[in-house]
């Protein structure tokens, strides 16, 4: 049975109403989610515009002009994209948005991160109602693309004077759920390095012993790599303290080679994924790889599909007074936050490349971890709860004191 009543929060209502316009790769409906987001812009009184990026994709910004416009802004990014779904295996339909009778809503981008976007939109809605003015600008960034890597999204718009112009002081992005009562804040994020080892050898018949053969070697660099997962793998489950954004991840993605059963591959490659925390010495680290390429023997060669070396952190400490006005008020409701590194990636990323300090966090915790799986969801209650943090935080964050520098 679906729950859906008269009686239903509208904040629940619009937050459906969202998650049923399909912007679901790979071809998501921006336009569509773009006429809700700008509709519901207009009916809270704030100010929409759209940017036309190079690629050919919108951004749209929704503001809120603080009473000093001339002062660092609040920037609240969201990515209106998301995932695609296996539908055979979700028990309602994945666009439907059900409610269920313990208010759990099931959808596609229920977490990742639809829930977000309009917990912004509520939040600035119920400030507005309540005649608050604050000092700061409020900007909402509504981004295509995230899911597929941002490169046609926020990678290309935080190089445009129209991001520079919104004078970012802080900007709030995507974090994740947390099954345990405690809110995870990331404050970096790891470094994805895609490297693809390719083996020659002498090549020969399926009877004999081959020497020198391409699979010798591919088969040393392949024990190197997983001996490092394992090494991570451990230190990880020995140490309470850590997460996963703590150590380095590594997985064999692909391996290939090969012509016929019985003949001796001339050639055979590998490819791995790594994500590597900010703590890691890249440099150091990109030698001790290449050396268990070299050892595995000659004509053992390498390239990277991706190499970031990009290791900016945001200062998640009271040194930090944007980190003092999102923590405070966290404090004062009772919240228990964990700062930590996104083990994945996000368009955080390339804001914090761009200079500028950022925090990814998903208010939802009681909440197993559900983005880009099957029957994702998200419960009511602590979607409503989000909308009441961000509240705080964002009425914290937007009358955060003139810094240095600033008047
Ligand atoms: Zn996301």
């Amino acid at each position: 049975m679906d729950t859906t009543s008269a009686t239903e929060n509208p904040a629940t209502g619009l937050f459906r109403e969202y998650l049923r316009i399909r912007t679901v790769h790979p071809e998501p409906d921006y336009d569509g989610a773009i006429e809700f987001l700008v509709r519901v812009a207009e009916d809270i009184g704030l100010e929409s515009r759209k940017i036309k990026l190079s690629s050919g994709l919108t951004i749209l910004i929704l503001s809120w002009w603080g009473t000093k416009p001339q002062l660092k802004s609040v920037v609240l990014n969201s990515h209106i994209d998301v995932v695609p779904v296996f539908e055979e295996f979700w028990t309602y339909p994945p666009f439907a948005a059900h409610k269920d009778e313990s208010g759990n809503i099931y959808a596609r981008g229920t977490q990742d991160m639809k829930c977000v976007t309009i917990q912004y939109l509520e939040a600035l809605r119920r400030l507005k109602s309540e005649g608050r003015r604050l000092p700061r600008t409020v900007h909402l960034t509504l981004v295509p693309d995230e899911e597929i890597g941002g490169h046609k999204g926020m990678e290309l718009f935080v190089k445009y004077p129209e991001f520079r112009n919104l004078n970012p002081g802080i900007t709030l992005d995507e974090g994740l759920a947390s099954p345990t009562e405690v809110f995870s804040v990331f404050y970096g994020e790891k470094c994805p390095w895609w490297i693809t080892v390719h083996c020659r050898g002498d090549p020969g018949h399926g009877s004999r012993f081959i020497e020198n053969s391409a699979a010798t070697k591919l088969h040393l660099v392949i024990s190197k790599f997983l001996e490092f997962r394992e090494k991570e793998k451990k230190r990880l489950e020995s140490n309470p303290n850590l997460t996963l954004g703590d150590v380095t991840t590594v997985n064999l993605t692909r391996a290939s080679g090969g012509v016929s059963c019985n003949v001796v591959p001339s050639e055979m490659s590998a490819t791995f994924d790594l994500r590597v925390p900010p703590t890691v010495n890249l440099k150091e680290f990109e030698s001790q790889l290449e050396s268990w390429c070299r050892d595995a023997g000659s004509q053992v060669t390498w390239e990277y599909h991706q190499k970031c070396m990009d290791q900016v952190v945001t200062t998640p400490d009271d040194s930090n007074p944007w980190w003092k006005a999102f923590s405070n008020p966290c404090k004062e409701l009772g919240l228990k936050l964990k700062p930590e590194i996104f083990p994945a990636a996000t368009d955080s990323r390339y804001v914090r490349a761009a200079g500028y300090p950022a925090f990814g966090f998903s208010p939802m915790n009681h909440t197993p971890i559900l983005l880009h799986d099957h029957d994702e969801y998200l419960n009511e209650e602590v979607f409503l709860q989000g909308i009441h943090i961000y509240t705080r935080i964002i009425s914290s964050l937007a009358s955060v004191p003139p810094l240095d520098g600033e008047q």
